[in-house]
């Protein structure tokens, strides 16, 4: 089961996004926690039983396959404040997603129907279909 924190597993182009992701948020000063970038399809059933058929609260409505984690193309990340994160200063998360798509991340902060504040992802155009399918970002 891979379920990584490390920036090497996401594919080159998305890897340089969060890269600059990083840079533009020490420069103002927020350090920044990475806590999700791959996951393989073993550990996307685990997160998707939680809350579901394992204790836990549930944290995604995407089964093996069905999220961009698995594709390399997404990653979760959390502001630090003081060494912790803050899991409810929005507006800290809020400021952290306009960072990111300055830099031309999508920040799922954005989005209405799955709303997810520390969620930022690059997918060059391309749909859940398209992964699905075995296409792939253009490096
Ligand atoms: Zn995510």
């Amino acid at each position: 089961m891979i379920d990584s924190r490390s920036l090497e597993d996401l594919r080159p182009v998305v890897k340089a996004k969060a890269k600059a992701f990083l840079e533009a948020c020490a420069k103002e000063n927020i350090e920044i926690r990475i806590t999700s970038t791959y996951r393989d399809a073993e550990a996307q059933n685990a997160l998707y039983a939680q809350g579901r058929t394992k204790p836990g609260k549930r944290v995604t409505n995407a089964k093996a396959g069905q999220s961009m984690h698995n594709y390399r193309v997404a990653f979760d990340f959390a502001p630090m404040k003081n060494g912790k994160i803050d899991w409810n200063d929005t507006a800290l998360f809020a400021r952290c997603g306009k960072i990111a798509e300055s830099v031309g991340l999508e920040w799922a902060g954005r989005w209405t129907t799955f709303k997810e504040l520390a969620h930022c992802q690059y997918t060059g155009g391309l749909t859940l279909k398209d992964f699905q399918a075995g296409k792939q970002l253009e490096e």
